[in-house]
């Protein structure tokens, strides 16, 4: 399967070169040139079929040319040791709660299926180590970190603002050790990015060593999210509820909704889609109007979807052609406050004991507000409530209590590098690592 640039002006690639280099050289995102439709047989009987079986034959519609299928299937296994349930809420409102994997919240299958699809290309190739760099408010490097953790022939860099991570989060990529290295750099989180993206630029740091990026335009890490969309129709079938469904997906940067509509393209039956934004109202604003108006983005209590110029809305728009009609055919959007997320927490939680985190809030909102009679919706619950304990806490007047998972990273001993934000000082350290 070849991948071509959203932007169209950079050569076709191949996958293993869209997977070590993740952008294309004319900075647009790498699409797959075909998207397979997966036979009616598949439909027929995915109620039947676990989880891991599922994601394989979804994995394979997208990765099978280019991966051998028994390495291709022990990475899917390998990324999904866990299941996703589908919970009843209300009468017509499931949620499928993603927070199964190492650091509770939906990137770590992202994280981990790319971790290990880049050791396959790695060891195929008989090449040195390669160096991951990335930089983090918080959760993405956690998922990257665990993600990658123990993967043979890569070593991963996170670098994060010092004093502006949580405390949960923070110890969830420093405790970690082997082949993981937290940074705390002396600034803000956009210093972290600056040094990231210096170093890529940086010629003699890539000649002593080999240098890639993990962020969510990768589309080893966006394409596996398709798995849990189907899953969700698997499950929701057994019950005889998959008529008329409705799927919403919290959303940020658009990747996790991207790769549930790439399943939509490959035959999965869902009636239609809702995007749930917070403040951060870009995609909604685009459907309203037709025009995509990037922002700064703004501090919400559901901080993991606080962006203003989404990246995967190149490859939505893409997906579609630029057709503003077949883009609000298939999606529409909604868009909360601080206020009102906190306001759903506590009237979900009043009314059905269910504890929402402020991410998928926004989705169960959207759900209570946007059903058409005959309709049942499923939203995603992207993290686990304890990762955003202080706020969901405070909001709810509980004290809601911290997975094993979670309290295991809080005993680990802290270790990390200090680093100022002057780019001379990262690239010297990185000289002396090999
Ligand atoms: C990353 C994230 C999101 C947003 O997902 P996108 O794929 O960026 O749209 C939503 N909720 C949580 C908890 C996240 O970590």
């Amino acid at each position: 399967m070849k991948y071509y640039s959203t932007n169209q002006k950079a050569p076709m690639a191949d996958l293993h070169k869209a997977v070590v280099k993740g952008l294309a050289e004319d900075r647009g995102l790498y699409m797959p040139e075909r998207i397979e439709q997966l036979p009616k047989e598949f439909f027929q009987h995915i109620q039947d079929m676990s989880f891991q079986d599922i994601a394989y034959n979804v994995a394979s519609a997208f990765f099978g040319e280019d991966v051998d299928l028994d390495a291709l299937q022990e990475i899917v296994y390998d990324t999904l040791p866990f299941d996703c349930p589908v919970v009843k809420i209300t009468d017509n409102i499931y949620t499928l709660e993603l927070f199964y994997g190492p650091t509770l919240a939906f990137k770590d299958v992202g994280a981990r299926f790319m971790a290990r699809l880049l050791q396959y290309f790695i060891r195929e190739e008989g090449q040195e180590q390669v160096n991951v760099l990335v930089a983090t408010s918080g959760d993405t490097g956690s998922a990257v970190a665990n993600g990658f953790l123990g993967v043979e022939g890569i070593h991963v860099y996170v670098l994060y603002p010092k004093g502006k991570v949580s405390p949960i989060q923070e110890c969830q990529f420093t405790t970690l050790g082997q082949n993981i290295t937290a940074i705390e750099v002396d600034g803000v989180f956009d210093d972290c990015q600056a040094l990231v993206k210096a170093a890529f630029m940086d010629q003699e740091l890539n000649e002593h060593m080999r240098l890639t990026s993990a962020n969510s335009i990768n589309v080893a890490r966006f394409l596996p999210q398709a798995f849990y969309y189907f899953h969700a129709y698997a499950q929701m079938k057994r019950q005889g509820l998959a008529d008329q469904l409705v799927m919403c997906v919290p959303s940020g940067n658009f990747g996790n909704i991207c790769a549930a509509l790439f399943g939509h393209r490959m035959g999965l039956p869902v009636k239609r889609f809702i995007a749930a934004n917070n403040a951060n109202d870009i995609f909604y604003h685009y459907l309203q109007t037709g025009k995509y108006e990037p922002k700064a983005s703004v501090q919400t209590l559901a901080n993991a979807m606080d962006v203003g110029d989404p990246s995967n809305f190149a490859r939505i728009y893409d997906l579609y052609q630029g057709s503003h009609e077949a883009i609000t055919s298939i999606i529409s959007g909604a868009t909360y406050n601080d206020e009102q997320i906190a306001e759903t927490m506590r009237h979900c939680y009043a009314a059905t004991g269910y504890t929402l985190d402020p991410h998928g809030a926004c989705g169960y909102r959207a759900l209570s507000e946007g059903l058409a009679e005959g309709e049942t919706g499923v939203f995603c619950e992207t993290a686990h409530p304890a990762k955003f304990k202080e706020k969901v806490d405070s909001i709810l007047g509980i004290d809601i209590e911290i997975p094993e998972r979670l309290a295991a990273f809080m005993k680990g001993e802290k270790q990390s590098i200090a680093m100022s934000k002057d780019f001379s000082d990262f690239k010297q350290y990185l000289m002396r690592q090999s």
